[in-house]
C-alpha cells in the first residue's frame, strides 16, 4: 500500500512538474470535477488526465453537447470520447433505477486518475471515468432522469485522417420528456391534480375470485379522491368520470394511454396519480405498492408520500415504492405515481376493496399523501 502510494506520488510529481502539458491536463480535469459546467452551445472539451503508457491505447478527451430539437422541444445529449486507437464498447442501464448508464470501453486505459466531468444536469448530471485495468475503462453517466434501452445509443467511429479525427466512442441519450419548471407551494388550494382511474369501459382490468372488477374500484376511489380534493380547493382533472374507455372502445393500448396523459400535460397538472389494483396467481399475496418513474427530483417524494399514507389509512401490507416504466407515469411531464391499492386476487382484500368504507380510507390516504407532498416539496425549495 505504502509502496503504491509513493509510486503514485512520484508519478503525480512527474506529471505536475516534468511534463507540463500532462500536468495541465490533470489540473484542468480536477477543476472540471468541482465546478459545474455552464449550459453550452458548442461541444465542450475536457482533457482527461494523461499518463505515459508508452504507446498503449487510452482515452484522450471527452466532449459533450445538449442539442434541443426546435420543433419537438425534446433534447438529446451527445458525449464523444476520443481514443487513441480502436476500442470495443458494451453498455447497459443500471437495473435498479435506470438512471445510470454504464459503458465499458475495452482496449483503452483511462489513466491513473479517476475523472469526473460535470454536465449541465439537463439530461445527465455527471460522467465518471473509472479505471478497470491498464487496458480497459468504464464510463458511468449519471442521468438526471430514468431512461430505458430505447432511449440511448452507444457506438464507435473510426479515425478520419481527412477531417483530422481520431477514433471515437459516441454516447447519445434522448430526453424522455421535456423538463418543466416547478413552483411547488404547500397546501392543496388551487393545485391542479390529475387522477387516473385505471381501466374502464371494455377493459375491466383484473378480476377477483368473487368477480369484483378492477375498473369499478379504481373509479370509486378516484371519485372519493376528487370530492375530498375539491373540498380542499384543488382543481381535479379526471381521465374518466364514468365506466368508459378513455380513448374509445377497440383503441390501441398506446392511444388509450396517450389519452390518459394528454389532459394532464395540456392542462399543466401539478401532479398525476394513476390508480390500479394488483393481481397475482397466489391468492395469499396482498398489500399496497406505489410506482414512480424518476423524471424530476419530485417523483420519488410523491411516491413516498402517497405510499406512506395509503398504508397508514388502508392498513394493508407495505410493499414499498418501486421504480417502473409504466407508460402513464413515464409520459406525463409532471411528478406522477401509479398506486396499486391492494390485490384483487386476494379474497380478503377483494372484499375490503368492494366496501365504501375502505374505498374512503384509501381516498383519505391519497389526499393526505398529496398534502404531505406539497408541504415537503415546498420545503425543498419547490423548484427544479
Ligand atoms: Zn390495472
Amino acid at each position: 500500500m505504502r509502496r503504491f502510494r509513493s509510486t503514485f506520488l512520484s508519478l503525480l510529481f512527474l506529471m505536475l512538474f516534468l511534463v507540463p502539458q500532462a500536468g495541465m491536463a490533470a489540473l484542468n480535469d480536477n477543476k472540471s470535477g468541482t465546478s459545474p459546467a455552464p449550459a453550452i452551445a458548442s461541444l465542450k472539451t475536457t482533457a482527461l488526465a494523461q499518463t505515459k503508457l508508452s504507446g498503449s491505447n487510452q482515452l484522450i478527451n471527452v466532449r459533450w453537447l445538449v442539442h434541443k430539437d426546435a420543433v419537438e422541444g425534446t433534447s438529446k445529449l451527445r458525449l464523444v470520447i476520443d481514443t487513441k486507437d480502436a476500442v470495443k464498447v458494451s453498455s447497459k442501464l443500471d437495473g435498479t433505477t435506470g438512471s445510470q448508464l454504464v459503458v465499458d470501453i475495452n482496449g483503452a486505459a483511462v489513466g491513473n486518475v479517476n475523472n469526473l466531468v460535470n454536465l449541465d444536469g439537463k439530461i445527465a448530471d455527471k460522467v465518471r471515468f473509472i479505471k478497470k485495468d491498464n487496458s480497459n475503462s468504464q464510463v458511468i453517466v449519471d442521468l438526471s432522469t430514468m431512461i430505458e434501452d430505447s432511449d440511448y445509443k452507444v457506438f464507435t467511429l473510426k479515425s478520419d485522417a481527412i477531417n483530422n479525427k481520431t477514433f471515437r466512442v459516441v454516447i447519445d441519450v434522448n430526453q424522455v420528456v421535456p423538463k418543466v419548471e416547478y413552483n411547488f407551494t404547500a397546501g392543496l388550494r388551487n393545485k391542479v391534480i390529475a387522477i387516473d382511474p385505471g381501466h374502464g369501459g371494455s377493459d375491466p382490468g383484473a378480476i377477483g375470485p368473487n368477480k369484483l372488477q378492477e375498473k369499478t374500484v379504481t373509479l370509486a376511489v378516484a371519485q372519493r379522491v376528487q370530492a375530498l380534493l375539491e373540498k380542499a380547493g384543488a382543481k381535479v382533472l379526471m381521465t374518466r368520470k364514468t365506466d368508459v374507455d378513455v380513448f374509445g372502445p377497440n383503441a390501441s393500448a398506446v392511444d388509450e394511454l396517450n389519452a390518459r396523459t394528454l389532459g394532464a400535460n395540456n392542462n399543466k397538472a401539478d401532479v398525476f396519480v394513476s390508480l390500479h389494483i394488483n393481481a397475482f396467481t397466489s391468492p395469499s399475496v396482498g398489500g399496497t405498492a406505489t410506482y414512480y418513474y424518476q423524471k424530476s427530483n419530485y417523483d420519488i417524494l410523491l411516491a413516498n408520500c402517497i405510499q406512506d399514507n395509503l398504508v397508514k389509512t388502508g392498513g394493508l401490507q407495505d410493499r414499498g415504492i418501486n421504480a417502473a416504466g409504466f407508460y402513464v407515469i413515464k409520459k406525463t411531464k409532471m411528478p406522477s405515481v401509479l398506486a396499486e391499492l391492494g390485490f384483487i386476487s386476494n379474497p380478503d382484500e377483494e372484499k375490503l376493496l368492494s366496501t365504501p368504507q375502505f374505498q374512503q380510507k384509501l381516498a383519505q390516504g391519497i389526499v393526505q399523501g398529496l398534502d404531505d407532498f406539497f408541504v415537503q416539496a415546498a420545503k425543498r425549495g419547490g423548484g427544479l
